[in-house]
């Protein structure tokens, strides 16, 4: 992989729908920048896990607000701690996917995770993956990436993906719940998924994951050397 070291800590948001592979690539992004790895996803998840851990009704939104902006979380070396359990293969299942994005579409948890999103980011030197990061939590973020892949692509590799539960699951079963989470995301009135105008749309449908973070490097090596 070739050596890339922009000469300043950027935010670089990495956005896209679920099962497109944003995690695998942001964490080798963040390795191969020496940065910090932040995936948004997750701090979702965490908050979802929590309030099913405490029996908290879903469908109360200033309860799971209050839940997210208290809760402790911790993402270090791959795992995410959440008030001191490690809840890393815990917020990876059909429910917890399910849960994630019923929490996510209230706008007073999404107020509570982006503020706390913005503090993890502020200083630079991170790759923040999401949905709306170059839309909300980073406006000004300094390269924005827009990954997505065929829908038949995402539901292939979210059914092999080892830490979404194993390779067990009928593909056609992972292709219709992904497409109900796409629909979730797209139309949701708070923060939906969308392509920011100033992101750079990678297309990863049959381009492997190193081919996918070279791309990326080399937008961000043209970027910064166009920036600075
Ligand atoms: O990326 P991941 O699938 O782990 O995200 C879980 C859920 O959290 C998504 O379905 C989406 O609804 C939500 N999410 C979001 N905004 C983000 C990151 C995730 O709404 N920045």
């Amino acid at each position: 992989m070739a050596n890339t070291q922009p000469s300043r800590p950027i935010i670089l948001a990495i956005d896209g729908p679920s099962g497109v592979g944003k995690g695998t690539v942001s964490r080798a992004l963040a390795e191969a920048l020496g940065y910090r790895h932040i995936d948004t996803g997750a701090m979702y998840r965490a908050v979802a896990w929590k309030a099913r851990e405490q029996g908290l009704p879903l469908d109360g939104e200033v309860a799971v607000a209050d839940l997210a902006s208290r809760i402790e979380m911790s993402m270090e070396h791959a795992a995410l701690i959440v008030d001191g359990v490690d809840v890393t293969r815990a917020i990876r299942t059909p429910e917890i996917d399910h849960a994630a994005a019923t929490v996510a579409r209230m706008p007073r948890v999404r107020a509570v995770l982006v503020q706390r999103q913005r503090a993890l980011g502020r200083p630079g030197g991170v790759v923040m993956e999401g949905r709306d990061i170059g839309t909300v939590v980073f406006p000004d973020a300094d390269v924005k990436i827009y990954l997505d892949a065929s829908p038949e692509e995402r539901a292939r590799r979210r059914a092999a993906d080892p830490t979404h539960g194993g390779s067990a699951k009928a593909l056609v079963e992972v292709a219709t719940a992904l497409a109900a989470r796409d629909q979730s995301d797209q139309t949701r009135a708070a923060s939906p998924l969308t392509i920011a105008p100033d992101a750079i749309l990678v297309d990863t449908t049959g381009v492997p994951v190193e081919e996918v973070v070279e791309r990326v490097l080399e937008i961000v090596r043209s970027r910064l050397s166009i920036d600075d």
